[in-house]
């Protein structure tokens, strides 16, 4: 076997211990927060459409709530275990939890695609993601550098793929490097999926 694999891209999944508990609580939290959230419901209106997301008005939800705080403490391991896993020399430096906001997508709801700046480590933690609601999709970081790559075989294996969806499913989080490309495409179903993301940074 003579060819290597070269600059992994790393996508962390894993569910969150008593998650029943602990989404419960968040759910009555994220549904509440929007209620209350004038502010939010206009930036959603206007970039947001479909759905209300905190990112514009309540995005460090992690000192608002003592429900985010806890959730932001469980979520401290497996950050560590993502780091182990990237190699990174974490000597001196701690990542923290810089940034922490609401998602509820209802029915046309779309999160166009996009990357998180300024950050080390993002991710979401998915509250309610019942059958019928969106994925998540991540793109090959190289895209922009294929110029004259055939397209790869529709059964080409998971790491070969230029495009990769990893379902949303409620109590699992998932990390990734902040750089990756993402998106949700628009939710068809008559349910709202609900999720928490959040961006880790180490300064
Ligand atoms: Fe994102």
């Amino acid at each position: 076997m003579a060819t290597q694999l070269l600059f992994p891209t790393l996508v962390y999944a894993a569910r969150l211990r008593n998650w029943r508990a602990v989404n419960a609580r968040l759910l009555r939290e994220c549904r509440q927060l929007r209620a209350d959230d004038l502010a939010g419901r206009r930036w959603s209106a206007r970039n947001y459409p479909g759905g209300y997301t905190s990112y514009g008005s309540a995005h460090r939800m992690q000192e608002r709530s003592p429900t985010f705080a806890a959730l932001g403490h469980a979520l401290g391991q497996h950050v560590t275990a993502f780091t182990r896993a990237l190699q990174l020399d974490m000597s001196g430096r701690k990542l923290t939890m810089t940034d922490c906001w609401v998602n509820i997508m209802g029915r046309g709801g779309a999160h166009g695609l996009h990357l998180h700046p300024l950050s080390t480590v993002s991710g979401t933690y998915y509250v309610r993601a019942p059958n019928g609601v969106p994925h998540i999709k991540f793109e090959d970081p190289r895209l922009d550098r294929f110029m004259a790559a055939p397209p790869r075989k529709l059964d080409a294996r998971t790491r070969n793929r230029a495009w990769i969806t990893v379902p949303a499913r409620a109590g699992h989080v998932l990390l990734f490097e902040s750089w990756l490309r993402h998106e949700v495409t628009p939710n068809l179903a008559d349910a709202e999926r609900v999720s928490v993301s959040f961006n880790y940074n180490w300064f």
